[in-house]
């Protein structure tokens, strides 16, 4: 099994140099290649392959506009021709759009090494074209002769540098006999079938206060000027804060999740989430939704999980857990409600509860067969059952 393991480092002044060259170097080379295929398909109808970009790349450095390219490692340049490869297969099996070019102030700034072009020995990771090896945290160690086949080099947009090692590891497999439904909210994260409600990471309240305050200052700067310059990094630093908080707080959970429970039951919110929303707090929520439903699907597949999907006109809310009669209407301000049964619910537990038995429904239809009870109101199947193994990316730990 591919496992990613992400680290901090903090690179001297010549190495960070050597790195933003290359960065840059890969962003020009990507966005050519991206030039010269597009011609070639809107003018001459062809399609370029991987190949053919590659020759272009050799030929590129033969010139002497671009010679400048022979400077730095020649493996990410590589590397950023097959990535965009994958983008064009991922577009032509309609998986994808059309891939558009890099901008050096909005795309990820990052290389890609394989093995011939670092080093690594005795905890010390060097990368071409450098003598001395990266000053990585190593906040977690990584298995044991772990021996890295890809190292990925990023700088995000608060300017802190990190490594990604990808390495072989082996999950230990532990069996549980829980079952557990998953319920998606605004005031607290997330509630369980089981009553347990998860709240959203410590201080993230007053982060996202100062994450409005820098954006606000960020409005009022000229553009172009220093100040401007200054406040984005702000509103960098602000951010990648809570994105960190969140990974972690979610890292721990999900593993929490899968290591207790065989069957894991969730809602389907994709294309809620697709919806632009401006609110900072249901975007962040959005964000928080779809990365908990990536790791989960991940790690359910690391230790072999079912992980049921509920789509997303289940009336999970407006349904009794207790006797199943419909309520008509449940609000969202609504946070209890009794049935006329003479049950009182806590919204987001009674959900949970009923995306539970209606993913367990599913899974009584047999492993890996699509559920025959549709719908009333859409007439198709509510449930579909996560494939095994699909996995978007690697998983980044
Ligand atoms: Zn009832």
């Amino acid at each position: 099994m591919k496992r990613a393991f992400r680290y901090r480092f903090y690179p001297s002044d010549a190495q960070a140099a050597e790195l933003t060259r290359t960065f840059g170097c890969v962003r020009l080379v990507y966005n050519m290649a991206l030039a010269a295929r597009t011609e070639a398909w809107t003018l001459r109808q062809e399609r370029v392959t991987y190949a053919t970009t590659s020759a272009m790349l050799t030929a590129w450095k033969k010139t002497e506009d671009l010679a400048f390219l022979n400077e730095v490692s020649s493996v990410p340049l590589q590397q950023t021709l097959r990535h965009l490869q994958a983008a064009f297969t991922n577009f032509w099996a309609k998986r994808a759009k059309y891939p558009t070019f890099k901008n050096k102030k909005k795309s990820r700034r990052s290389a890609e090494y394989t093995t011939s072009a670092f080093r690594y020995r005795d905890g010390y990771l060097t990368l071409a074209k450098m003598t001395e090896p990266l000053d990585i945290v190593w906040s977690r160690p990584l298995p044991q002769d772990a021996t890295p086949s890809t190292v990925t080099v990023s700088q995000d947009p608060a300017g802190r540098w990190f490594v990604s090692l990808l390495c072989d590891d082996v999950i230990e497999q532990v069996s549980a006999s829980g079952m557990v439904g998953v319920d998606a909210g605004l005031d607290s994260l997330l509630t369980l079938s089981t009553g347990e409600k998860i709240t959203n990471p410590r201080y993230e309240r007053r982060d996202r206060e100062r994450l409005v305050r820098a954006q606000r200052n960020l409005a009022r700067k000229q553009e172009g000027s220093h100040n401007r310059t200054k406040a984005r990094l702000a509103v960098a630093r602000v951010h990648a804060r809570i994105v960190d908080r969140r990974r972690d707080h979610l890292h721990k959970l999900t593993t929490r999740l899968v290591r207790e429970n065989q069957t894991i039951v969730i809602e389907d919110l994709t294309v809620r989430g697709m919806v632009a929303n401006h609110r900072l707090a249901r975007a962040i929520s959005d964000a928080a939704w779809r990365q908990f439903r990536t790791m989960l699907k991940y790690k359910a597949h690391w230790y072999g999980r079912n992980l049921v999907v509920v789509d997303r006109w289940f009336p999970s809310s407006k349904l009794c857990s207790a006797c199943g009669a419909l309520a008509e209407r449940v609000p969202l301000h609504v946070r209890t409600w009794t049935c006329r049964c003479g049950h009182t619910h806590d919204r987001d537990v009674n959900a949970a509860r009923n995306l539970l038995a209606e993913g367990l429904s599913v899974t009584a239809c047999g492993d890996g067969i699509r559920p025959q009870r549709a719908h009333a109101r859409t007439g198709q199947p509510s449930t579909k059952q996560e494939p095994p193994g699909v996995t978007q990316g690697t998983p980044v730990l």
